[in-house]
Parts: C-alpha cells; sequence; structure tokens
C-alpha cells in the first residue's frame, strides 16, 4: 500500500505552472491556516476552492489532489505591473490584424463560445494546405496566465504583418484564446471548474468543454493529417522561463533531440527562455501529452512568468513579451 501511494504521489507530482500535491484534509487546513495560497481541491475532476465546509465534508482517510497559487496572482493588475490581458484586449487585437489575415488570405473563425457565451476563435489559412509545413498554437487554457497573450500577439504580428516571409512555406493555426471567461475572472480553471489542460482527450467525448471545442475543430481540419512541425501551447507559470518536453524514454531517441534542437534554437534569439527546460511526462489528459501520445507531434508548452511586476527580477515589458513572439518565428524559420 505504501509503494502504490508513493507511486500515486510521484504520478502526480509534475507541475505544470501550478504546484499540484496530494494532500490529506488535515493537511489542506493547515496550509490555509498558515493562509499564503489559494487551495483548489479536485473533487470529481471539477477544481474547488478550498472553504472550511467544503474541507469538513472530506473523507479525512483520503488524500485530495490540490492546486496551489500565490493570491497575489488573482489579484487584478495594478500600475506597476505588465498590463493583465483580458478577453476585451483580445477582441481588440483581432480587429487589428482582421485586414492583415485577409491580405494573406487568412482568416478570423468563430468557432464556438465559452461557457459564458464568449466567443472562441481561430487564426486559419482560407484553404490549407496539406503539403505546406504547419504550426500549431494554443493560448491561454489557464485563464490566469496573462503574459502569454502579449507573446501571441508579437508571435502573430510577425507572421502576419512582419517582413519575414513565413508564410511563404508555412502555415499556422491559431487558437489565441482558448478560456476567455478564466481571463476575465483571473482564474485558472472554466467556468465549470475545469482545469483546461487536464480535460483532454484523443475521444472528443471524452475532452470537456472549451478543450472539446478546439479538438473537435482540429479534427474538421483533419489535423491529423497535416504536415505539423511544431505544436505550442502557451502557458505562465510562477517566475521562469522554460519550455516543458518529455524525457528520453517517453518516445525515442530522436524525438527527445528533435525537442531540444528547438529549445536550444529558441534560446539564440530569445534571451529569457535562454535554453532553459524541464523535463516532465505529464498528466494524459494534457493537451500537449495527448498530442504526442495520440498523434505522434512535437508538441511542447511554453511557459514564461504568468504576472510581472516592476520590483520582479524576471520583468520585462509588453514589447519584450513581444519580442519572445517574435522569437518563436525565427526559431521555427531555422529549424524547419
Ligand atoms: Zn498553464
Amino acid at each position: 500500500v505504501k509503494i502504490l501511494l508513493l507511486l500515486l504521489i510521484l504520478g502526480t507530482a509534475h507541475a505544470i505552472c501550478i504546484h499540484e500535491k496530494l494532500l490529506s484534509p488535515e493537511q489542506i487546513q493547515q496550509l490555509i491556516n498558515e493562509n499564503n495560497e489559494q487551495i483548489f481541491i479536485n473533487l470529481a475532476g471539477k477544481f474547488k476552492l478550498a472553504t472550511e465546509s467544503r474541507i469538513k465534508a472530506l473523507n479525512y482517510r483520503q488524500k485530495f489532489l490540490v492546486h496551489l497559487s500565490p493570491k497575489s496572482f488573482r489579484q487584478k493588475s495594478n500600475k506597476t505591473e505588465v498590463p493583465y490581458y483580458y478577453f476585451e484586449d483580445m477582441n481588440k487585437y483581432y480587429k487589428k490584424i482582421k485586414s492583415h489575415l485577409a491580405t494573406n488570405n487568412y482568416s478570423l473563425e468563430k468557432i464556438g463560445t465559452s461557457i459564458k457565451g464568449k466567443d472562441l476563435h481561430v487564426i486559419k489559412p482560407n484553404s490549407l494546405d496539406p503539403l505546406k509545413k504547419t504550426i500549431v498554437m494554443l493560448g491561454r487554457q489557464h485563464g490566469d496566465e496573462s503574459t502569454q497573450n502579449w507573446i501571441i500577439e508579437g508571435f502573430l504580428d510577425t507572421v502576419f504583418m512582419g517582413k519575414n516571409k513565413f508564410l511563404k512555406d508555412f502555415q499556422v493555426i491559431a487558437f489565441p484564446m482558448i478560456n476567455p471567461d478564466g481571463a476575465d475572472a483571473v482564474s485558472r480553471y472554466n467556468s465549470n471548474d475545469y482545469d483546461l489542460n487536464r480535460s483532454w482527450h484523443k475521444d472528443l467525448d471524452k475532452a470537456k468543454d472549451e478543450a472539446k471545442i478546439i479538438l473537435d475543430h482540429l479534427y474538421s481540419l483533419n489535423f491529423q493529417n497535416l504536415d505539423i512541425k511544431v505544436f505550442l501551447d502557451m502557458h505562465g507559470s510562477f517566475t521562469e522561463d522554460f519550455i516543458y518536453r518529455v524525457d528520453k524514454d517517453f518516445k525515442d531517441k530522436n524525438f527527445f533531440s528533435a525537442q531540444q534542437t528547438f529549445i536550444d534554437t529558441l534560446g539564440k534569439y530569445d534571451p529569457f527562455q535562454n535554453g532553459y527546460s524541464e523535463t516532465s511526462n505529464g498528466a494524459g489528459t494534457m493537451s500537449r501529452i495527448v498530442m504526442i501520445k495520440s498523434f505522434n507531434l512535437n508538441a511542447i508548452t511554453h511557459e514564461t512568468p504568468r504576472r510581472m511586476k516592476e520590483t520582479d527580477s524576471y520583468y520585462r515589458s509588453v514589447s519584450d513579451l513581444k519580442k519572445q513572439g517574435e522569437a518563436l518565428v525565427e526559431t521555427i524559420s531555422e529549424i524547419y
């Protein structure tokens, strides 16, 4: 039993932009008393804020998967930090880029709505070319990871308005904001309390909410038959920039070294990423892991600190963040 428990803890210990732990109700209460972090308890797949009454209702002999996040990450932004990116900012950006998309025979298409009724969009070519090198980008699965949308703007600016002739060789399918409800609520989760990056499954029936809408759309594009070079999932960490990749034995040596090449090349163009990586085989319901396991894609997770105050050592400006998006275009151009 002890070994099983240990395996269970190890199996859920990988953290992607959240600290995950298996804790007893007593341990959860202790953490609340320490009062530094907000704690969400996984109750039948939904993440509920740990309140005293909820904790009292838990079986004291059981351990529960919890997510811990500093309280400050859920506050509205203030003047001394990189502006927090809301759904409204996304829509402003769509207005700005729309004519540039049209010039390049691309369009912005509504593919569904969030639980609270906000539009979900994809940016894609008017007609997909199955022979063209393809990049897929997911943005903002976790609503409170705000900085990634500035990076995504930089990426899209470079692709559609830059001097780089990227679209001669490549085509892009981008879902810039998957969790607009979470973005506006400054919450990791969607409006049904699901962690969308634990809500993926190759069987559409088992995928949830907004993740299901995105996957459904990918299937409608026959994405399995496209020549996808890299599948980028854009996230926000606590304090560091890095790329999440799988370990050497997850697939094979070639796959591992292909991911290493991406990490090293990005490090040349992006001084913040600087070649940093973390190895994590993740949870089976993360988009990155589903894309690697079920579709054999080179999927990676891009992490940049989600909130940045001027006093933070990792602080940078919005224009620096946009340059990180430009660095992705340079990296892809060089490798593929
Ligand atoms: Zn995340």
